[in-house]
């Protein structure tokens, strides 16, 4: 008779911790029997990409919403390789505040010079903050402003964007752990604002990365785990899971409608019967042996039902989102009215100019990040692109009036009142994106992070996935996704492990925190040469920061030169943008 039966295997949601727990399970088709569904009509869950006009643009895509992150995401550009694609560099140039209270890191400005001493204080707080982490860790960034004395002023439009811009937190930005600002200024590895200036408080460009096509490139994936024998579902959703035990796992599901890409609505919002296009649909009853639940903390609850343990309503509802919309459009002039798209020479500071920043920003100042905070209340923010600038796809020398922007306004219950967002002229509004998104507050640090792993696998077979185990980065969601399969008995990337680098320990790291369980390396490490691993992209070739301690390199700039080799010996394609 055959061999030890498989696993079947639930996983739902295709974001990027959905697919990436499904992309390592497929590698072990003898163990694995996996299922894939996803509500939607698409793979990539809140990555993805719109077409635009390229004429007009430039461009003729634009990713929606999630734009890059830092060179460390190296899980999340391995499957970019692996699906031939790849991630672009950029230098990141920020324009926070506007008028009087406008700072950028690419030149100084008035307002830091008002607050010289302010500086100075901050940077020798975060080597206190440094020296004594864990008694700093969880306390909010609005409590430490207030126990070294900063300004109202200060603390609003210099201290809280520096942080709000690296999380997309908005408007929680002031409940954020303290270690998240100070690790930001102190990394060497993975701090944007490292080292910070005595002067201008953030002199650096951050050398980041910008992704590439996400709609193509989960497309691409989605095709590749059909060809590794994946059952992807999509325009299915999960709508109650029945009973989780012995028996493995019983669930209902039910086929939508395609609708629009994004907005899953009926699957966060049941309850709203306008949204809820597919109500009267038919429900299917199905059966597992494990599931892994890659979507949001609030969806997992109510598909867990009556089924779910104390334990899990304990830590799954402390997870707090707030409802915020994107609005991508082309209003240059509501862009000039709030925030400062180009040079001021107003606002230029020379007496801390030590290095003719000024000069160079006149004619380089490119913004591509804003954030402003309401004048009428500094502790909340509005937060823009300007896309243009950012992703990599579009030409240099677009006019301004034909830029792409997406103005975020953030938690619509509790700060909507402060939105401008009916100031967009609706002519140039190219679509509208509402998100639930998680809350980086120091709640969530203390009374979610450190218990998931009390709720992983066990007798009720049900795993959790997703950015919201630590934090709302790509990279997060994909290592979630990793995680769920590992521990399902997958194994960890060889060319991750024989790596031995950043990548690994940041995996370790975050297998011992989500699942209490310390990884063990499982590539042998004997053998001398070329083995398979050092020929992918990332794996051992890859000496980008964050794993050799030099400074900051810019590995788009060395994948050039290391593609034009592999080009020339091995004829490979170049990987896609
Ligand atoms: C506006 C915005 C900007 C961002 N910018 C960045 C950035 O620049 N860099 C960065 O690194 N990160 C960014 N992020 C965060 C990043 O996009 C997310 O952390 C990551 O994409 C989350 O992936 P996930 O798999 O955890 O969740 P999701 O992408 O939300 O995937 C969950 C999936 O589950 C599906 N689903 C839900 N319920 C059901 C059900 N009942 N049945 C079936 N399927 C279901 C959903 O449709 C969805 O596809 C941004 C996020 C937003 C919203």
């Amino acid at each position: 008779m055959g061999g030890p039966q498989k696993k079947r295997v639930l996983v739902v949601g295709a974001g990027a911790a959905g697919m990436s727990c499904a992309h390592h399970l497929a590698q072990h088709p003898e163990k694995f029997d996996v299922t894939l569904i996803e509500a939607t009509n698409y793979c990539g869950g809140q990555a993805f990409s719109i077409a635009i006009d390229k004429d007009k643009h430039g461009a003729s895509w634009l990713n929606q919403g999630v734009q890059g992150g830092s060179y460390i995401f190296h899980h999340t550009m391995t499957m970019f390789a692996r699906q031939g694609f790849a991630a672009n560099s950029v230098k990141l140039q920020v324009s926070f505040g506007k008028g009087a209270q406008f700072w950028t890191n690419v030149y100084p400005t008035k307002l830091l010079e008002r607050h010289q001493t302010e500086i100075k204080r901050f940077v020798k707080m975060l080597s206190i903050i440094r020296w004594f982490e864990i008694i700093f860790a969880l306390l909010p960034i609005k409590l430490l402003m207030k126990l070294f004395w900063f300004s109202y002023e200060f603390a609003n439009t210099v201290a809280l964007p520096m942080v709000a811009l690296f999380l997309g937190t908005g408007n929680y930005t002031p409940d954020v752990p303290a270690i998240i600002l100070e690790r930001l200024c102190t990394s060497p590895t993975y701090g944007m604002w490292y080292p910070p200036d005595k002067k201008s408080i953030a002199n650096n460009l951050p050398p980041m990365v910008v992704f590439p096509n996400f709609s193509k490139f989960y497309e691409t994936w989605h095709q590749d785990l059909v060809s590794k024998g994946i059952k992807v579902r999509l325009s299915t959703e999960l709508t109650q899971i029945i009973t989780r035990g012995k028996q493995g796992v019983i669930v209902k599901t039910i086929k939508r409608s395609p609708s629009d890409k994004h907005n899953p609505s009926s699957a966060w919002a049941p309850e709203d019967p306008t949204l809820n296009s597919d109500a009267s649909a038919k429900e299917e009853t199905e059966h597992y042996d494990e599931i892994v639940l890659c979507c949001q903390t609030d969806t997992s609850l109510r598909l867990l039902g009556k089924t779910s343990s104390f334990l899990e309503r304990k830590i799954l509802s402390s997870v707090k989102f707030s409802n915020d919309i994107t609005i991508t459009h082309t209003d240059a002039s509501y862009m000039r009215k709030h925030y400062e798209p180009f040079f001021n020479p107003l606002q230029a500071a020379s007496s801390l100019d030590t290095d003719s920043r000024i000069t160079h920003a006149k004619t380089n100042f490119n913004p591509m990040y804003f954030i402003k905070p309401y004048p009428s209340d500094l502790t909340k923010l509005e937060m823009c692109f300007d896309c243009t600038n950012y992703q990599a796809q579009f030409p240099p020398d677009i006019p301004f009036e034909n830029h792409v922007f997406q103005t975020i306004f953030l938690n619509k219950e509790r700060d909507g009142h402060l939105w401008t967002d009916k100031e967009i002229d609706p002519q140039k509004i190219i679509r509208k994106d509402w998100w639930h998104q998680l809350c980086h507050s120091w709640t969530h640090y203390a009374f979610v992070v450190p218990w998931v792993w009390l709720l992983q696998g066990g007798r009720k077979h049900t795993r959790f996935a997703g950015s919201w185990t630590v934090i709302n980065a790509h990279e997060v969601a994909v290592m979630s996704g990793i995680a769920a399969a590992v521990d399902l008995g997958a194994d960890y990337p060889q060319d991750l492990e024989k790596e031995s680098g950043w990548a690994l320990l940041c995996f370790r790291l975050y297998y011992l925190l989500v699942y209490g369980k310390w990884y063990r390396k499982r590539v042998d490490k004997g053998g001398k040469g070329m083995g398979e691993w050092e020929s992918g992209l990332y794996g051992s070739l890859y000496k980008g920061p964050g794993v050799v301690e030099e400074e900051r390199r810019m590995w788009r700039d060395e994948q050039e030169v290391e593609w034009k080799l592999r080009k020339r010996n091995w004829g490979m394609d170049e990987p896609r943008l």
